[in-house]
């Protein structure tokens, strides 16, 4: 039985903005942040001109760490920030260490910087027997973290992918100890995404064969769409010119949403909910959704999330569009609509700016 999370609706409408934004459109976005929040966003920028946080991302696989990641650097434009996955990191190394060079380099690092029970030969073979973090220590991991901050300038950091087990937890409250970031303030970013939304994201997700875009049938449409007259069903076609409308295709195993991954997702709940608990660390609580019956007065509609049928005149054969409000239930059974990213940044924008003006050592 899952323990209901229910975190509190930022509220993004604003007294005296009535414009509408094309959120698609990174200079809407910007004019969008600056008359939601724009001293907020001052605040975070003459933070960062010194100093630096490290935040953890918590939050299940596929809830679109890297996407907020990402809006909240465009939004800093050009101010020191940086997205730290650990997935990533450790697929990356993989490859790095393929080679004699990376290998050494690694080799030598570690000698002087891991602290745990393996060899330094046998930390890289157990680098090398897998592509994954998973059943790597802890120890091992914070080294493959202080490796790749040794070859980056020094940045704000999202962290994604630690703690992700429970015997992790203790490690991630020193981490920015370990790290060199003693002086710097941390907090943990919890990201509730309902696994109905994480679902129908990978169950409709479709990729590009010739250049490898993803899109979503349901989510994030192209401008073409075809029909399948043997199959009776329609497809997405390539927006890029290059690939001459090329039908988009699902990735074998999508069909099944998450099932796949259930297990996985409910680890990472576990770690979430305990980490919920933890004192003397500050929180951002984000939220993907909110109830439909609420919408109006916390968010404008064009914050929402659309998704998108087809349908095809039988004479004709043209294939259009009908885009309408995405409705899912959450966790809690709540009838739901999503937030596109930027107003969920909207709200860690807010909670971060209230953090570091809060931090004794500003
Ligand atoms: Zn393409």
């Amino acid at each position: 039985m899952k323990d209901k999370i229910d975190f509190p609706i930022y509220r993004t409408k604003r007294d005296g903005v009535t414009r509408r934004f094309n959120l698609n459109d990174p200079a809407e976005r910007k004019l969008y942040f600056k008359a939601k929040l724009g001293p907020q966003i001052a605040i975070i920028k003459k933070f960062l001109k010194k100093r630096a946080f490290v935040a953890f991302l918590i939050g299940k696989k596929n809830t679109g760490k890297g996407t907020y990641s990402k809006l909240f650097m465009e939004i800093m434009d050009g101010e020191r920030v940086g997205h730290l996955s650990v997935g990533d990191l450790v697929r990356d190394i993989h490859k790095a260490i393929a080679d004699e060079k990376g290998r050494a380099e690694l080799a030598a690092f570690l000698k002087d910087n891991y602290r745990g029970f393996h060899t330094v030969e046998e930390a890289i073979n157990l680098i090398e027997g897998r592509s994954q973090e998973k059943l790597m220590s802890s120890e091992l991991i914070i080294a493959l973290i202080k490796y790749e901050i040794s070859k980056r300038p020094k940045q704000s950091l999202f962290i994604d992918g630690f703690p992700r087990a429970l015997d992790q937890i203790s490690y991630a409250l020193f981490l920015k100890e370990i790290m060199g970031y003693g002086d710097h303030p941390d907090f943990l970013v919890f990201i509730d995404v309902p696994e109905n939304v994480i679902d129908e994201r990978i169950k409709y997700r479709v990729v590009c064969p010739i250049c490898k875009t993803p899109r979503n049938m349901r989510l994030l449409a192209t401008k073409d769409v075809g029909y399948d007259e043997d199959k009776k069903k329609f497809y997405l076609m390539c927006d890029n010119p290059t690939c001459n409308k090329a039908r988009m295709v699902p990735k074998e195993g999508d069909e099944l949403g998450i099932e796949p991954i259930r297990a996985r997702l409910e680890a990472d709940h576990q770690v979430f909910l305990q980490l919920l608990t933890l004192q003397g660390i500050p929180k951002v609580y984000l939220r993907n959704s909110l109830p439909v019956e609420k919408a109006k007065d916390y968010v404008d509609d064009y914050e929402i999330t659309p998704s998108y049928d087809y349908e095809r005149d039988s004479a004709t054969g043209v294939v259009s569009t009908v885009e309408k409000p995405w409705v899912i239930n959450d966790d809690n059974g709540v009838s739901s609509y999503s937030l596109l990213p930027p107003a969920v940044v909207a709200g860690l924008i807010d909670q971060i700016a209230a953090i570091l003006q809060n931090n004794k050592h500003r």
